[in-house]
């Protein structure tokens, strides 16, 4: 810091934008504020953030400290230069600057809790326990089995805890120990300019232990590839890639962290007969041509059994018959959807001599009367000429 520099200096009470007899607690909060808002892990490759970040943490640091505030007070910057011995302070020499690790210890005051997750009174370590990974099991069920429900056993290939070492790592009767490089701290700290940065220790990602003798078995992961069979409930009514979640059935945690979950992915198949749309069923009738034209009662086989449908005389092809609660359960509902049976009038093809005889007679009496779609038509037409 050169005397040069000084001139030109703000004074601190007025960086922190706080009156000259402002209260710890408000020198904090202000403080606060201003560092969350210019600190360098918010403002990456923004050397002006970093000079005021600088600024207001070098004033927070002289006037959080009772002796030097008051030194502050009496001398000004002054206090602080290191100048000559008349124009030297209490704190001459680099009082302020010569020491990051104090700078470090309000960054773990102020941003402990924000920064670190919550880790309290300084202890900044992560914790070594991690959740478990959920796992994916992919199950296919018949058309049927999804309508009405189905219990099955599946078998889950997942990481389970190691029972040698019961979860810890270590090979019987060694403990994890300090890590030797963070001290067991976790965090690593870099000196970035004047202030320090503290980042997760490479070497225990932050753990702050290490494990010297690995557990033979699991070579010190804790977990090892295991399976398992679980009994799966089917409801009635799942489709296409209905997901069931099993909670805890996951991958083990590690180092005492929780399990993961299961999900059970359904995967359909088609019906030969059926298609679904929701909880409805769709399905084709192929009828004849005198079917529909004379009437007629069909059987239909439906989900649960054969049921009757009446095609009354001069139905077309296309029209949609519903049976009402005869598709599929709603899922976790009470009721069920519909089965929509559509008819499909079938053209006749390879005739015998009788057949196609008895159809040109059949055509010879015929009228534009006797089809509905075509008298339409005709009538339309009728009208747009006459
Ligand atoms: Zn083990
Ligand atoms: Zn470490």
């Amino acid at each position: 810091m050169s005397a040069t520099a000084n001139v030109t200096k703000i004074d601190f009470y007025e960086l922190l934008s706080v009156s000259r007899d402002a209260s710890d607690g408000e020198l904090k909060t202000a403080y606060r504020k201003l560092a969350m808002q210019y600190h360098p892990d918010r403002n990456p490759n923004n050397p002006e953030a970093e000079e005021k970040f600088k600024a207001c943490s070098e004033a927070y640091q002289v006037l959080s400290d009772p002796e030097k505030r008051a030194a502050y007070d009496r001398y000004g910057h002054a206090a602080f230069t290191g100048g000559g011995p008349g124009a030297g302070g209490p704190f001459g020499g680099g009082g302020f600057s010569g020491n990051p690790q104090d700078l470090g210890d309000i960054f773990g005051d102020l941003f402990g809790e924000m920064f670190s997750g919550g880790a309290s009174g300084g202890g900044r370590r992560a914790s070594r326990a991690q959740r478990g990974r959920d796992v994916r099991y992919d199950l296919t069920l018949e058309f049927e089995e999804a309508v009405f429900g189905k219990e099955k056993e599946i078998t889950v290939r997942r990481l389970d805890t190691c029972g040698e070492c019961k979860g810890t790592g270590a090979a019987k009767g060694k403990s994890p120990i300090p890590c030797t490089q963070c001290g067991g701290r976790g965090q690593q700290r870099f000196q970035q300019g004047f202030f320090s940065v503290a980042r997760t220790c490479s070497v225990c990602q932050g753990t702050g232990t290490l494990i010297v003798d690995p557990c033979q078995v699991c070579k010190g992961e804790a977990r090892v590839q295991g399976e398992h069979k679980i009994h799966v409930k089917v409801p009635a009514g799942v489709e296409q890639d209905t997901r069931i979640r099993y909670g805890g059935e996951g991958e083990a945690g590690k180092f005492g962290g929780p399990a993961g979950d299961l999900y059970v992915v359904l995967n359909v198949k088609a019906h030969e007969f059926f298609e679904r749309d929701g909880d409805d069923l769709h399905c084709v009738l192929p009828i004849s041509f005198p079917q529909a034209a004379l009437g007629t009662e069909v059987d239909i086989q439906t989900m649960e059994g054969l049921e009757s449908i009446k095609v009354p005389e001069g139905t077309q092809s296309g029209r949609e018959f519903k049976l009402r609660g005869k598709g599929v359960p709603h899922l976790n509902e009470r009721g069920k959807g519909d089965l929509v049976v559509e008819v499909r009038v079938e053209t006749p093809s390879k005739m015998t001599k009788q057949q196609r005889d008895l159809m040109r007679q059949l055509a010879e009496t015929m009228t534009v009367n006797n089809a509905p779609h075509s008298r339409g038509l005709f009538e339309k037409v009728k009208e747009i000429f006459s």
